[in-house]
């Protein structure tokens, strides 16, 4: 009998190709556990897990406060509809309006990923009060997630033209302020962005660009929406990367890293963003129920109580430093803020050293041909940087 435990090769590859829908390439491993940043692949082997599930796995793997949670609130309450509220979703509307810093007069919906999260930012942006306005401005490149409203406002030609028509009204502008300010006037209802491009290779935004965006956002009564569902929840060594800023949007949509693996998505408003939704424009039915909201209370608790943001911005220095001493030939440039850090290499063969870094039990990923992404788990301490560099250092060496 095929099981976790029977994982020859072709056994796990043929069930898998047999029964998986053809959305993804082949799986590079098969894994059935983890503990802190290591996980185990079916034949034993050990890994050092500097993806973390990209950037979700805040905690690591099953991390005592995780279980804790999930264990604890599946046992009390898990489901009840949006008929109800519970002590934990009222918690988590709380805790997150505190910690984006959209405080009094700010307001969480809850939904269960990324892409729903920005489905309900695009919804709120054409509720934009000031004016009929449908244009929403976003960036070539970004990547907004998979669902049709997301899509249309992800900013990659190949993956939006075999579903199109998407929802209309979206333009991708080149990432310049040039391209900002001509872009940006009373016509658009929402400036839609990544404040770091994750999946475009972990691409910064330019010089004084968010800055430039909320004045003009603010100039023409466009929101400002910000997608941190991969930059948010302490990555970047801030709580989210708009701080590293000293920008305020009017949104943000927050997902990955927010229960650290289990299932959760959330927009929060700002101020006068907060009043666009009226009753029953929008819902969920999984929505910010008990048990998805128990559990990123516990790990929001964690990250908070246990310094984990500030140890983000240690860490990321550290590995930064690392990958420069390794002077390699083919990095040309590194990227990125605390613990979402990208490589710039100087040849296309990012898909080459992150397979030579799984070979020497490392996790990283190739977002494209010529970055290589590293997304670790926030709780990382010395051993774990130390092991990186060795690791990363070998899938190097391996390849000169
Ligand atoms: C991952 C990601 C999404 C999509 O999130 P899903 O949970 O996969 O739907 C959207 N925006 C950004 C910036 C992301 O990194």
């Amino acid at each position: 009998m095929p099981g976790p435990e029977t994982t020859t090769e072709t056994s796990w590859k043929d069930r898998f190709d047999t029964s998986i829908m053809r959305t993804m390439g082949m799986p590079l491993r098969y894994l059935v556990r983890g503990e802190g940043a290591y996980v185990w692949d079916g034949d034993g082997n050990q890994y050092l897990d500097f993806l973390a599930g990209i950037a979700v796995n805040s905690l690591g793997h099953a991390h005592p406060v995780f279980v804790e949670a999930v264990t604890r609130q599946a046992s009390t309450l898990a489901h009840v509809s949006n008929y109800f509220s519970t002590p934990p979703q009222l918690e988590l509307a709380e805790r997150l309006t505190r910690l984006t810093g959209a405080g009094q007069g700010g307001r969480a919906y809850f939904c269960n990923s990324g892409a729903e999260a920005n489905e309900a930012a695009f919804k709120l942006a054409r509720l934009n009060s000031h004016g009929p306005r449908t244009r929403i401005i976003a960036l070539t490149n970004a990547f907004h997630g998979r669902t049709m409203g997301a899509l249309a406002l992800t900013g990659k030609p190949a993956m939006r033209e075999p579903f199109e028509p998407v929802p209309g009204g979206v333009e991708h502008i080149d990432t310049t302020i040039e391209a900002l300010e001509a872009a940006l006037d009373d016509t658009v209802a929402a400036l839609f962005l990544e404040p770091i491009k994750g999946e475009a290779g972990v691409l910064e935004l330019p010089e004084g660009f968010l800055q430039r965006a909320r004045e003009l956002t603010e100039q023409h009564g466009a929101l400002l929406i910000l997608d941190e569902i991969q930059t948010g929840v302490g990555r970047t060594g801030a709580w989210f990367s708009y701080m590293n800023a000293g920008v305020v949007p009017d949104a943000v949509t927050i997902a990955k890293g927010m229960a650290g693996g289990f299932p959760i998505g959330s927009l929060v408003t700002f101020g006068w963003a907060s009043d666009l939704f009226s009753r029953g424009q929008h819902g969920s039915t999984f929505g910010g129920n008990p048990l998805a909201a128990a559990t990123a209370n516990a790990v929001l608790g964690e990250i908070e109580s246990a310094g984990l943001v500030q140890n983000a911005a240690r860490r990321g220095a550290e590995i930064r430093d690392i990958i420069a001493r390794i002077e390699s030939p083919f990095v040309s440039e590194i990227r990125g803020q605390g613990l979402l850090i990208g490589v710039g290499l100087s040849e296309p063969i990012a898909g080459r050293i992150a397979d030579a870094a799984l070979e020497n039990g490392l996790i990283i990923n190739a977002p494209n041909d010529s970055s290589l992404r590293i997304a670790p788990p926030l709780i990382i301490g010395d051993d774990e940087v130390r092991e990186f560099g060795v690791r990363l250092g070998r899938a190097f060496e391996s390849l000169s």
